[in-house]
């Protein structure tokens, strides 16, 4: 079959490479010139596979509303006169209930362990390097109020079979050594040990040439206008340079997915939440984190890539826009000079992307109501943690074979 896959980002570079093997003949569109140039860029590089869970959660709205009066505020709400950010909004708050997080949660959990298995295999197959380690993610606790609400968070990772351990000051320590320097600033923390971390434009980057050696074409730098549907089936689809025919299409632009949708009477409830991070250069590496640290109090993870060290966070309600505030920058800077003061702040790279964020947590993966024409978008916070996983999901789906866990309730008719 011929397959268009719509975007270039970690999602579409991972569904290319799986259909491609599949044995279609397949066709990448993007409007950048080259892969993983837009939200999988600069992610914070956690991939989580047992600290998966959806932001709407019970409680959420209180704190919600206590993050956003704080310093260095992880949440940032900027409201507007736009019916798509309320109807989210609105969809996110009715996802807060118990029994809606345990749905949700149970779903991006079963994706988030069918990419463990996915990752690995992929890695195994393609010998990528992308300054991945294997040492597992560390929340840290600044206060024992923390420490002691982590209480439910051990519960669900428990009752989930996820491996973690409960850890004090000195075991912090040991997993962190850097952080002996600030042991008065710590508590202590929660280990989730089976998760890595990587750099996800390296991943993408040598996977898209691994792609290239099953055949896959890469358009670079070509806006995609719109689809060609014909009695309800995709036909292909319209670039500003040519018109594409294919028999089945992949949807996976991230935040700009519901854009072009919507012209076709598809509801995609995706919105971008905008997040920040700073890459900087190593030069004290006894004072720099060995994996990723996740500071609890300004919810900023602190992750160890090669050389450098990548601090990301913050969740901007504020639509399309990349602009970089400086305030995001020095709360980023605080929390990693506080507790890894090991880099040069003044050589690091600021970054913002726009996360594709579903009210519920969980991907939208699956076929759609016009013949041929398939979705894998909406990964919000975690769709480096997500995307080996999903991309072989997809990959079955357009093939026309049945996954290998189970994908009905991931497809956009959920929302129906
Ligand atoms: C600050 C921050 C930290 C994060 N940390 C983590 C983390 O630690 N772990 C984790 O798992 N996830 C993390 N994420 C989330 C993760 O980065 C995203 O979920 C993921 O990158 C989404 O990938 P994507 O391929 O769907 O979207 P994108 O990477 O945005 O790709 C979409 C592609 O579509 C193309 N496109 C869009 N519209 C058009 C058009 N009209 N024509 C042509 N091309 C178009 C774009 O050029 C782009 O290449 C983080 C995100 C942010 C912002």
């Amino acid at each position: 079959m011929k397959v268009i896959v719509l975007g270039a980002g970690i999602i579409g570079v991972t569904s290319a490479y799986q259909l491609a093997k599949s044995g279609h003949e397949v066709t990448v569109v993007d409007r950048q010139p080259g892969p993983a140039l837009e939200t999988s860029f600069a992610n914070a590089g956690e991939v989580s596979f047992g600290y998966c869970s959806p932001w709407a959660a019970p409680g959420i709205p209180m704190k919600a509303m206590k993050w956003l009066f704080m310093q260095h505020a992880p949440l940032i709400l900027r409201p507007k006169v736009d019916t798509a950010m309320l109807s989210w909004l609105a969809k996110m708050l009715s996802n807060c209930t118990s029994k809606r997080y345990a749905i949700n949660k149970s779903r991006m959990l079963r994706l988030a362990d069918y990419s463990r298995v996915s990752l690995a295999a992929l890695r195994a197959e393609t010998g990528i390097a992308y300054d991945e380690r294997m040492r597992g993610t560390l929340q840290l606790f600044r206060t024992q109020q923390q420490l002691d609400a982590s209480g439910k968070d051990v519960k669900a990772l428990a009752a989930d079979g996820i491996p973690y351990e409960v850890l004090d000051r000195d075991g912090c320590i040991r997993v962190e050594p850097a952080l002996k320097h600030v042991r008065d600033k710590i508590v202590g923390g929660l280990l989730t040990p089976k998760d890595e971390t990587g750099d996800c434009f390296k991943f993408a980057n040598g996977l898209a040439k691994k792609a290239e050696g099953f055949g896959v074409r890469f358009s670079w730098g070509t806006e995609i206008n719109g689809l060609d549907i014909e009695s309800g089936r995709v036909r292909g689809v319209v670039t500003n340079r040519e018109k594409l025919r294919a028999d089945a299409v992949v949807v996976a632009l991230g935040s700009y997915s519901p854009l072009l949708l919507k012209r076709y009477d598809l509801k995609l409830p995706v919105y971008p939440v905008k997040g920040y991070s700073l890459t900087i250069p190593i030069t004290d590496a006894l004072r720099a984190p060995e994996s990723t640290v996740m500071d609890e109090t300004y919810k900023i993870a602190i992750t160890r890539l090669g050389d450098r060290i990548r601090v990301g966070g913050m969740a901007e309600i504020s639509g399309y826009t990349n602009d970089l505030g400086q305030a995001r920058r020095r709360a980023l800077e605080h929390s990693v000079m506080d507790l890894f003061p090991g880099g040069d702040v003044s050589k690091a790279t600021f970054w913002s992307g726009l996360r594709p964020m579903t009210p519920d947590g969980t991907p939208v993966i699956g076929p759609t109501k016009i013949a041929g024409l398939f979705l894998n978008a909406g990964h919000g916070t975690l769709g480096w943690t997500m995307s080996s996983g999903s991309a072989r999901v997809i990959a079955d789906l357009v093939t026309g074979r049945r996954p290998d866990i189970d994908a009905t309730d991931l497809a956009i008719a959920r929302y129906a």
